[in-house]
């Protein structure tokens, strides 16, 4: 007879919503837009982001992140991923409105570091994003608790992606981290490592273990061992205080849904598919797919090396399928076959919730002197999420 096992399954702590509908203000998602949008059938769309954008002038700037649309990139004044896009923010403080087409926690980032008679919006606030959702603020300090019971806390330095809430980046500020990209995470890691103490030996990596332990494993030298998950559905984490005792990295248990559905299969599949195939990943895919792939970096790495393969080279990309799709139309007048490294379809479905209707909606109202959608963070989680952002800038 065998006995039945306990599943490794935990409710969610937060009821479901229906995207769009409703508030949770614990949540990256789930707000109601105020007014009406105009019809998705409207074909007068086009026109009327064109006359609204006009209208506004130098007052607007609006952020285009790459995964976003390409009905929502034709109207963005610059494009990038999350940390660019706040950055150019920042440099723009003649514009008294961002419109930020990207998800919550960016339009968040945007708002600490530009100044604060800049209003930054988001067209659809129920654009969230599932990873950052993965690490609230409660589920973070009672495992700081943890760690602080282990007598592991004072040798821990918190590294959070960029990829997660203010107030994650608050605490990881108060608690003298840093914050990273995919594009530094080792810069950061090794800021972390070497802070000059012998004390500071580990690293709490939030939210995304996958970039955590890619960073560690394959840019860093150490082992999978060295690698510990912090599950926040369990009562300390899942792990013993020796196990955290022991780690070097304590990742939390949190991914991003649309970079963790590709597989070895995926990778296996298109080597046999197209022979000579190139495959190139974000390092928000898993252990076992970074290290089956060719080529690994953040979204600016890939356009990069697209931007510089030869003629007649073919790619296998893993990474968000609305940038893929818009750089296999980009170069294929240069014979470079690039092709989504999944054979299902991938969209981010968060990042999908900007779409014409919101964005026309959101610069009309704006236009109209009406501001809509604000997102605003605290002055005291802004200052804790600005030293950890000031960290970053100022790795070696
Ligand atoms: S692609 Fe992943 S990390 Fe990026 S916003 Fe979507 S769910 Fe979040």
């Amino acid at each position: 007879m065998t006995t039945a096992q306990p599943l490794d399954v935990q409710p969610t702590p937060l009821a479901l919503l229906l995207l769009g509908r409703e508030a949770d203000p614990r949540s990256e998602r789930g707000v109601e837009c105020p007014g009406d949008l105009p019809a998705p059938s409207d074909p007068d769309l086009v026109a009327r982001a064109r006359a609204a954008k006009e209208k506004l002038g130098d007052k607007v700037f609006v952020l285009g992140h790459h995964y976003q649309r390409d009905e929502v990139i034709e109207f963005a004044d610059v494009t990038g991923d999350s940390f660019k896009l706040a950055r150019d923010a920042a440099a723009r403080p003649d514009a008294e409105y961002i419109v930020f087409c990207g998800v919550h926690f960016m339009a968040e980032s945007a708002d600490i570091l530009t100044g604060d008679d800049q209003q930054v919006v988001l067209p659809d606030l129920a654009a969230g994003c599932s990873m950052a959702d993965m690490a609230t603020a409660e589920q973070v300090a009672e495992c700081w608790d943890v760690l602080t019971e282990a007598g592991v806390a004072e040798a821990t330095v918190p590294v959070s992606y960029m990829n997660s809430s203010a107030d994650i980046k608050a605490f990881t500020g108060k608690h003298g981290g840093t914050i990273c990209t995919s594009s530094n995470a080792k810069r950061a890691l090794d800021w972390a490592f070497g802070q000059g103490e012998p004390r500071h030996n580990k690293v709490l990596f939030l939210p995304d273990q996958h970039l955590g332990r890619n960073t560690a494993v394959r840019d860093m030298g150490m082992s999978l061992e060295d690698c510990v998950v912090y599950n926040p559905h369990k009562p300390g984490g899942g792990l013993t205080a020796e196990e955290l005792r022991a780690a070097k990295m304590i990742l939390w248990r949190g991914h991003c849904s649309v970079h963790g559905r590709f597989s070895l299969d995926s990778v296996n599949d298109v080597r046999a598919r197209i022979p000579g195939v190139n495959v190139l990943v974000h390092p928000e895919c898993k252990h076992e797919v970074v290290a089956a792939a060719d080529y690994v970096g953040s979204t600016e790495y890939i356009i990069k090396a697209l931007e510089a393969a030869p003629a007649g080279s073919k790619w296998a990309i893993g990474t968000e399928l609305n940038l893929v799709r818009r750089l296999a139309n980009r170069f294929a007048d240069e014979g470079k076959e690039i092709v989504f490294l999944d054979k299902t379809v991938c969209f981010c479905s968060t990042m999908n919730r900007i779409d014409l209707p919101h964005l026309v909606w959101a610069l009309e109202s704006l236009a109209a002197g009406k501001v809509v959608n604000r997102i605003q963070v605290d002055p005291e989680t802004e200052s804790f999420a600005k030293l950890a952002l000031e960290r970053m800038l100022a790795l070696p």
